[in-house]
């Protein structure tokens, strides 16, 4: 087994903004956050793919909605977070779990970044970060079920991945993220090379996904709490003095809910 095998993560597009990741090689294929069945199936069928695995990130329906549609064709595994309730798990997984598809010669392991809800799980390996709807493209998910604290020690863990790392997020946000981002950091000058490179992108219809580890550090205000600019902009939010990192975190995920 190793993580060098060929393989392709393709975005299959559902609802108004979600990406379910579709890991490929020539005859099978695994799906990430299958919120809806049809676009998979759809796939599955015109590519002439098997389907061989199920992996889930968080129990909201815009990602698991699907799972049950596609796990009656087929009685694949269903890979998910165990301290949550999605009624379709086969293998219920946490932190230190490996998950291994052999079809696709691959193996990620299983990281616990509470926050968006309770228990959401990232997938990790080959290079590649599945991570739901935690780390997006400039953005970070709200706060359903968890605490700040949680959030920002979610996130820190993710910014510890190889920069190299490709990331995967849930929803494509990343043009609002990035207006966002600039009311924050006004002056990032990777911030604003980026805003213009990924406003190409969308311009002729291509995904702005993968991101990279690398890149969000240098310009997604939530990973970079530390920043001078980032924690003076936090306290001209809120009209205070303060520089305690889960501070400023929770302080600029309140700003953005309002932005
Ligand atoms: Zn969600």
């Amino acid at each position: 087994m190793s993580d060098t095998n060929d393989f392709e993560v393709v975005p299959l597009r559902a609802f108004k903004d979600n990406y379910i990741w579709t890991l490929r090689n020539g005859r099978y294929a695994a799906v990430v956050d299958p919120g809806d069945a049809q676009p998979v199936l759809d796939y599955l069928q015109q590519e002439q793919l098997e389907l061989c695995a199920v992996l889930a990130t968080h129990h909201h329906p815009d990602h698991v909605g699907g799972i049950a549609d596609l796990r009656a064709r087929r009685a694949v595994p269903v890979y998910g977070p165990r301290g949550e309730p999605i009624s379709t798990l086969t293998h219920p997984v946490g932190e230190g779990d490996e998950v291994e598809i052999p079809r696709l010669g691959l193996r990620f392991s299983v990281l616990d970044i509470p926050g968006h809800t309770r228990a959401h799980i990232a997938y990790y390996g080959a290079n590649s970060l599945f991570c739901g709807d935690t780390l997006f493209a400039c953005g970070c998910g709200r706060l359903f079920e968890g605490t700040a604290q949680q959030m920002a020690a979610s996130l820190a863990k993710l910014t510890a991945l190889p920069d190299a790392t490709l990331v995967y997020s849930g929803h494509e946000y990343t043009l609002a993220n990035i207006d966002f981002a600039r009311a924050v950091e006004p002056d990032n000058e990777d911030l604003m090379a980026r805003a213009a490179s990924e406003a190409e992108k969308r311009k002729s219809g291509r995904p702005t996904l993968p991101s990279t580890i690398g890149r969000e550090k240098k310009t997604n205000p939530f990973l970079r709490c530390l920043q001078p600019a980032v924690i003076a902009s936090a306290n001209k939010y809120l009209g205070t003095r303060m520089s305690d990192p889960v501070q400023v975190f929770a302080a600029i995920r309140e700003w953005k809910n309002e932005f």
